[in-house]
């Protein structure tokens, strides 16, 4: 058996909405850099051995210019246009990655990325076929109805509040991504709105996924306080 390739798929498509700024909150800055240079740094260090880059489309050339040459990101081969939602950016992400053994699908918009949270998703993909990061919750989660009522409380213990990356044995990941993707070609729509990856292979394939430890600093940059928060904790 020859050696095993990991792959990464990072994305950085998407309106961001709930930023409301001008600036589409991965080419935001942190202490100078983009939100984007985090997590691509953090795959330049680290087992990974390829990545591709899921930007706008238009934005290919300046993201590979800008960002990828700029700082120096060899292992990125490829950057490519995504789609409409994220679940759509992901299949355009999967579709340009060559073969390999092993996927990471990580939110760009996340910078707080770590060599050890990396290594974590790689063994659990490795031992599991899907595996994602995830942090226990700190706060008691409610179900609620249509009309804002609680509906049921978790087991708190039980919940985790679901991170990125989500690794998966690539024909694992490719296969049930197709599925979704023909199934809307179709006009077939899933039960409930697809918003990670994990419940991609949940629902098609059956297939259990583990967790593993993220962090708590592993937060996804959405609404303005998140960068606050962002630059609170690079200073650390
Ligand atoms: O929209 P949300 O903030 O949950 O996005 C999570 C990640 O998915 C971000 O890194 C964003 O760039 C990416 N995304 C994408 N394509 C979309 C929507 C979101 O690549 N159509």
């Amino acid at each position: 058996m020859g050696i095993e390739k990991i792959a990464a798929v990072c994305l950085a498509a998407g309106q961001g909405k709930r930023m409301q700024s001008n600036v589409q909150k991965q080419y935001l800055l942190i202490e100078d850099k983009p939100v984007l240079y985090y997590a691509l740094k953090a795959f330049q260090n680290s087992p990974v051995d390829e990545v591709v880059l899921v930007v706008g489309a238009g934005e290919e050339e300046y993201c590979a210019k800008e960002i990828v040459e700029r700082y120096g990101f060899t292992k990125v081969k490829a950057v490519v246009a995504g789609g409409k939602e994220r679940y759509h950016s992901v299949f355009c992400g999967l579709t340009a990655l060559e073969k390999a053994d092993y996927v990471l699908i990580h939110d760009g918009a996340r910078p707080f990325l770590t060599l050890e949270i990396i290594e974590r998703c790689i063994a659990g993909a490795k031992e599991y076929r899907a595996c994602v990061a995830g942090m226990p919750v700190k706060d008691t989660i409610k179900l609620a109805d249509d009309d804002c009522n609680i509906e049921s409380t978790p087991e708190r213990s039980k919940v985790w509040q679901i991170q990125t990356p989500q690794a998966f044995s690539y024909d694992l990941i490719k296969e049930a991504y197709t599925i979704l993707i023909k199934q809307e070609e179709e006009g077939i729509s899933t039960s409930i709105p697809v918003t990670d990856d994990a419940m991609v292979v949940e629902y098609f394939l059956n297939q259990k996924v583990h967790l593993v430890y993220g962090s708590y600093e592993n937060i996804k940059i959405t609404t303005p306080e998140d960068m606050l928060v962002a630059s609170a904790f690079l200073k650390k």
